[in-house]
């Protein structure tokens, strides 16, 4: 199989570059091409392996005599050079798909809209407790293909993104975990949510009866989805609704995961992550960790002593009083839903930012239950004014991070909680999340 080949590249990030480094590794010729600015880090890499390379530009014919083109997940599928290459007979697939092919460990791979990074890093956790070689890879960070490059790893928790699912060929995880799916990214999917759905199950597209498919029970555009679908892979869902033989369910507080007339169970107050999002994260990492035949033990302890990630539900700190919390990752209306629901009552609410088409209606019951005042963080509030001010009286608007945090704060008293969980993106005002997230953390910390 290892025959020298001619491998393009389009796109030189994280899962670009990684690509390049295994194709080296392999002893392929390598050319890597990117219409962008290549970062310095990349460019560096690049250089000290001796890898072919362009920026500014694809030169098309360079590309079109390629055996293999590696395409990021950020080139649409209907770009021109990517049209060419289809008519050419090019085979075109992503870095995941390239790294499948030469992984020798076992693979977990984590997708949904919400809680992906958050449980890949409770499997890894756990993993790596049960003192497994384990490698954390895709869209958290380091690229698959790449970590691949680096050394070989017994079992390797990927993180992956619908985009990265699109160009999948024999893709076939050991254990795949389906979160959940609420609309999101609809703008790449022609505004159909069925074309994201479509996405998101490729995860088990090539799944056979050695291969096990996690999924959430409670989610009805999972579960229909699932009735129409054949698959060959066991199937082992979580749920906080009901009882299940075979998976992860909810009785009386307590967390019980049931395989092969096997039980494991636990209480949720010893997770280490509250909230409702938290116990499916939790479940699912646990079924995953149980098929895996880690020690029940290690389970337990790994799910009770795992320290969050930032910018997820994290708490800052107390100020007279009062909690404040950053979920600066929340970007979208279903996981500041959960936010909130996390949170017993009391809340000061920063929300705000780029809108992605945001249904706030869902929310509005949670609120008048546990909201007592909203700070609106954002260039364009209107939406969330007109949907919340007939419920909450005390509405006022920021312009940054430390005019919101002096707001909410005045609005706070003592036993309140002040959370930032804006349900948008953040480029109107800040870089990224990360940064918005920093930057609350920061004007907390000032006051
Ligand atoms: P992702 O990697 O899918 O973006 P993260 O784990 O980074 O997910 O969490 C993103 C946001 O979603 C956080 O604000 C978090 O509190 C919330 N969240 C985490 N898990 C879930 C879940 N299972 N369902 C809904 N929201 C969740």
């Amino acid at each position: 199989m290892n025959d020298k080949k001619y491998i393009a590249i389009l796109g030189a990030g994280e899962s670009g570059t990684g690509a390049a480094m295994l194709a080296k590794k392999l002893g392929w010729e390598i050319f890597l091409s990117d219409k962008g600015e290549i970062k310095s880090e990349y460019r560096n890499k690049l250089d000290k392996a001796g890898i072919d390379y362009e920026s500014g530009k694809h030169t098309a014919k360079k590309i079109l005599n390629a055996d293999l083109i590696i395409k990021s997940p950020g080139i649409p599928p209907t770009s021109p050079l990517i049209s060419e290459a289809s008519k050419k007979g090019i085979e075109i697939i992503s870095e995941i798909e390239f790294g499948f092919r030469h992984c020798k460990g076992k693979i977990i791979a984590v997708t949904g809209s919400n809680g992906k990074t958050t449980t890949s890093h409770l499997i890894q956790h756990i993993l790596t407790k049960a003192g497994k070689k384990s490698a954390l890879v895709g869209n958290v960070g380091k690229s698959f293909a790449g970590s691949i490059a680096e050394e070989d790893h017994d079992y390797y928790v990927i993180e992956v993104s619908s985009f990265q699912l699109d160009d999948i060929i024999r893709f076939k995880p050991d254990i795949s975990i389906l979160l959940n799916i609420t609309p999101d990214h609809l703008d790449r999917y022609e505004y159909n949510l069925q074309n994201y759905i479509d996405s998101k199950f490729r995860i088990i597209e090539n799944a056979n009866d050695d291969s096990y498919f996690i999924y959430n029970l409670d989610d009805e555009v999972i579960t229909k989805e699932l009735e129409k679908r054949k698959t060959m892979a066991h199937l082992m869902p979580f749920t906080i609704k009901t009882t299940v033989a075979e998976g992860a369910c909810l009785k009386d507080d307590q967390l019980y995961i049931n395989l092969n007339k096997n039980q494991f169970k636990m209480s949720v107050h010893e997770l280490a992550l509250q909230g409702k999002h938290n116990i499916y994260n939790s479940m699912a990492a646990s079924i995953a960790g149980r098929i895996l035949e880690l020690r029940k033990d290690v389970i337990r302890e790994s799910l009770t002593d795992f320290q969050n990630i930032e910018h997820r539900l994290e708490f800052v700190m107390n100020v007279h009083g009062i909690s404040f919390i950053n979920d600066s990752k929340a970007t979208n209306v279903n996981s500041s839903w959960y936010a909130l629901e996390s949170i017993e009552k009391n809340i000061v609410w920063i929300v705000g930012g780029v809108d992605k088409g945001n249904d706030y209606s869902q929310m509005i019951e949670l609120v008048a239950e546990k909201v007592k005042a909203i700070v609106c963080l954002g260039k364009d509030n209107k939406k969330i004014i007109d949907v919340f001010s007939s419920i909450i009286p005390n509405i006022s608007e920021a312009g940054s991070a430390l005019e919101a945090v002096k707001q909410a704060y005045e609005f706070g008293s003592k036993g309140d909680t002040v959370l930032l969980s804006p349900a948008c993106a953040s480029f109107d005002l800040f870089d990224n999340y990360e940064d918005r997230g920093h930057q609350f953390k920061k004007a907390v910390r000032s006051l």
